[in-house]
């Protein structure tokens, strides 16, 4: 049985409108580079707005 090997990084989420980086968040990085969009509330300006995965 193979072990499974949990490839994880701590990336942040950046809104994409104000480009300030709201979120800190874990995610999988075992196949390749996702790129995620999610829609998160951005503190800055008060509202929902796409973020998108920033690695450090
Ligand atoms: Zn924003």
């Amino acid at each position: 049985m193979a072990k499974k090997k949990s490839k994880r990084e701590y990336v942040w989420l950046e809104c994409r409108e104000c480009s300030s980086r709201n979120y800190r968040t874990e995610i999988s990085v075992a196949e390749g580079t996702p790129k995620l969009e999610l829609k998160k509330f951005c503190r800055n300006e008060r509202k929902h707005t796409a973020h998108k995965i920033r690695r450090k």
